[in-house]
């Protein structure tokens, strides 16, 4: 496109060493892995929608790190930012995905008979459970690079196939440029809805312009079955229910999931999806399964003991506070998900969720009543 042309061409002018950002403050996967080097040779690339270096890491200079997780530092364009800018993604990919490399295979496996138990975690400490992936349209422009025009054809395409979903998973869609401010903040506030783009890291992205224009919420009427629409990524599907029955939830989500995916090829299109990336999302933390199940858990004991963190790591899960990526916990309560999208499958990941979080409570039980929890340590996943 001929923005993006213009633009590069202008920066030509400059020697890439006049142009290198300054990262000296940085800790973010991308920071960690951009050379000098690197930066001369893709400085003059771009996709053929015009997305280009600059615009790949620009949320990473701007955001030099995050309180609680680490921030990979880019994103994806468009489908084809992945190749074009292999050289830096394919090793931010291997450091954030824990070594997947460049020739290795995604798997999927979204059927939910394969999991084993997941309905039966204590709901005295798990208050809800829930399973989101995203899902990106061909031929559409990611978030962060797309045009008003595209942005608004993705969401009619979802809208109409979503549409056609009956029995549990029926449900209507709600445009947040039609809700009012009252609407938008309860569903907020009761976890449905994703948070008003104040986070740096949407912001910078590139991925918060035209809000609210084109944005939205579809769900069935209890609000089991979810799909945000133009927020991170085109699609977000998303299952959840109060209480422990994880085993439900995921249930849900495949039947959805599968319905959704045949809906989109019935209108001739498919998801972005290759062999060895999965499916292709705007953050590349998200790339191959997009999945995280999670489960609020009240886990006060446990998550004060010195070995929590330990704990997790080998449990390859990851904690957050209960309002989203940017809260810490209050009152011991945290959202425990899988730390992984990449290398296993979806009820894989699932399973370690289901697994996990059992010892949690039981490692919560014993603190409780003042027992150690040394001899039910669990060994490196
Ligand atoms: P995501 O990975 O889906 O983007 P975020 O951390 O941005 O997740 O949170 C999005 C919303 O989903 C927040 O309102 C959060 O409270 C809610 N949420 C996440 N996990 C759960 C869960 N297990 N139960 C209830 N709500 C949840
Ligand atoms: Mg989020």
């Amino acid at each position: 496109m001929p923005f993006g042309n213009t633009h590069n061409a202008l920066k030509m002018k400059y020697a890439s060493s006049e142009e290198y950002p300054d990262l000296s403050q940085h800790n973010n996967h991308m920071a960690k892995i951009l050379t000098p080097a690197i930066y001369e040779r893709l400085r003059s690339k771009q996709t053929p929608s015009g997305f280009t270096l600059d615009d790949v890491i620009q949320t990473g200079i701007d955001n030099p790190g995050h309180p609680f997780i680490m921030t990979v530092g880019c994103v994806a364009g468009d489908e084809e930012t992945y190749e074009v800018f292999k050289e830096l993604l394919d090793p931010i990919i291997e450091d954030r995905h824990g070594g997947y490399k460049p020739t290795d295979k995604h798997k999927t496996d979204l059927n939910p008979n394969n999991l084993k138990g997941g309905d039966d975690l204590d709901p005295n400490y798990v208050l809800s459970s829930r399973v989101r992936t995203g899902r990106s349209i061909r031929g559409f422009c990611l978030p962060p690079h797309c045009s008003r025009g595209e942005r608004r054809g993705v969401e009619k395409m979802s809208v109409e196939a979503l549409d056609s979903l009956s029995g549990d998973l029926k449900g209507k869609y709600y445009a947040l440029k039609n809700m009012t401010d009252a609407e938008q903040q309860q569903l907020i506030d009761d976890h449905f809805l994703f948070d008003k783009p104040v986070s740096p890291l949407l912001l910078a992205s590139g991925m918060a312009r035209d809000w609210p224009d084109g944005r939205g919420i579809w769900h069935n009427d209890t609000k089991t079955f979810l799909v945000w629409v133009n927020e991170e990524d085109h699609l977000r599907v998303i299952s959840m229910q109060k209480g422990g029955n994880m085993k439900e939830v995921f249930n849900r989500f495949c039947t959805g999931l599968t319905k959704i995916e045949t809906l989109f090829k019935d209108k001739g299109t498919s998801f972005m999806w290759n062999e060895h990336l999965g499916y292709v999302l705007t953050c590349p933390s998200n790339l191959g399964t997009g999945l995280r199940a999670g489960v609020h858990v009240k886990i006060p004991n446990m998550s004060k003991h010195a070995k929590f963190e330990e704990v997790l790591k080998r449990l390859r899960l990851q904690k957050r506070g209960t309002g989203g990526v940017d809260t810490a916990a209050v009152g011991g309560t945290f959202d425990i998900s899988n730390a992984d999208r990449l290398g296993f499958s979806e009820v894989e990941l699932v399973q370690m969720v289901v697994d996990g979080v059992k010892l949690l409570v039981e490692m919560e039980k014993k603190l409780e009543k003042g027992q150690s929890i040394d001899n039910i340590m669990p060994a490196q996943k």
